[in-house]
């Protein structure tokens, strides 16, 4: 158990390390956070941020030696950044990572437990894109490998004829069969260091342009009646990576049951409503198993949550939507609002249903 005092370095410098070392700070840690250059929004909050590159043995070397537990809160840490810190001081192990990391290697380790993700191929040339999409059909996504996220990385094939037409993005890929869902839903849960694992309930997830736009609970019947069978994968991917933390699988539901999409090795932007409408939230209890504390209650309080996710410039009328005493406002404290950015979330509490 880490003492109180104790040193959480955190790799990546966004949002999720913003709200990590929040949570850190009120169980009275120190957190350290560790990226390259960039609007490392979690520097703001955390006692020091070690600008560096991913490669930079020594500052790696440097800040490992201050810190008496690693995490990371981005998953494209680079694999052997996160294999240079001492085995024992980072948490999850860097399995999580490598395994997550390449959408090929994560589908292979999925059916492997028994999960069923959508109808896949791999892609390297057009010529393989043209045979994936005769064997499976379109529409279909185009996907790299690595790398990819909030949509980007991915082009949508509507015919044959569109993917003969595209211009093959220079990395490797895989094209996946659309899947008609009737609903997306995420399976956020802890697993400590003794592998107890706590499950959160699992909300519906909105889509917008591949950008999650909002999630809510109650989910719905359909989904509630998925989460058991989806719970039960994300258990078996939980112990075989021996994960220690918070790990998030993506679900779509659909007439068939629930089809694996992905894995984020971390805490999940569709967790964000647990700071507000949970026990404990997805933060305060991946820094408890990091720091080899025990686990919080994961039970939702609310009777209802919906967290939306606020893009751009749309951050600047945020505050005003305080008027409703039903919204918790969180801005990142990020310099540019660029189109599509996440800039921060609001999340709107119904404590009973009187409304
Ligand atoms: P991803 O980054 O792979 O999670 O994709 C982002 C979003 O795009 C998903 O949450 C879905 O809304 C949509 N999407 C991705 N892959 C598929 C698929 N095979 N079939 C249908 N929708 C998809």
């Amino acid at each position: 158990m880490l003492k109180r005092g104790s040193t959480i370095g955190i790799l990546g410098g966004g949002q999720l390390g913003r709200m990590m070392a929040t949570s850190a700070a009120q169980l009275g840690y120190r957190c350290i956070g560790y990226a390259p250059e960039g609007d490392n929004v979690s520097g703001a909050v955390s006692e020091d941020f070690v600008t560096a590159d991913w490669d930079d043995e020594t500052a790696l070397a440097a800040f490992a030696g201050r810190c008496d537990a690693v995490t990371w809160e981005f998953e494209n840490v680079p694999v052997a950044t996160a294999r240079a810190i001492q085995q024992a001081k980072i948490f999850p192990a860097p399995l999580a990572l490598e395994t997550a990391q390449d959408r090929l290697n994560e589908k292979r380790f999925v059916e492997g437990l028994g999960g069923r993700p959508a109808a896949y191929a791999k892609v390297d040339t057009s010529q393989d894109l043209e045979a994936a999409v005769d064997r499976l059909g379109a529409p279909g996504i185009l996907k790299t490998r690595r790398d990819g996220y909030d949509g980007k990385g991915q082009w949508r094939i509507g015919s044959a004829r569109e993917a003969a037409g595209l211009r093959m993005p220079e990395a490797a890929c895989i094209y996946e069969a659309f899947v008609e869902f009737e609903a997306e839903f995420s399976v956020i849960l802890v697993r400590s260091r003794d592998g107890e694992i706590r499950f959160w309930d699992s909300p519906r997830n909105v889509h917008a342009g591949g950008i999650l736009a909002s999630s809510h609970y109650p989910a719905g019947e359909r989904i509630a009646a998925q989460v058991t069978e989806a719970r039960e994968l994300a258990r078996k991917v939980a112990d075989a990576l021996k994960y220690v933390g918070v790990l998030t699988l993506e679900f779509f539901a659909t007439r068939d049951g629930p089809i694996f999409n992905e894995m984020a090795p971390r805490v999940h932007n569709s967790g964000h409503w647990t700071i507000e409408g949970a026990a404990t939230s997805q933060f305060e209890n991946h820094i408890r198993a990091v720091a080899g504390l025990p686990l919080g209650d994961t039970r939702t309080t609310a009777a209802a949550v919906e967290m939306r996710n606020i893009l751009g410039a749309d951050i600047d009328s945020a505050h005003a939507k305080l008027g409703d005493a039903r919204v918790h406002l969180h801005d990142y404290g990020k310099a540019e609002a660029s189109e599509g950015r996440k800039m921060g979330h609001m999340t709107l509490v119904t404590l009973d249903t009187r409304g």
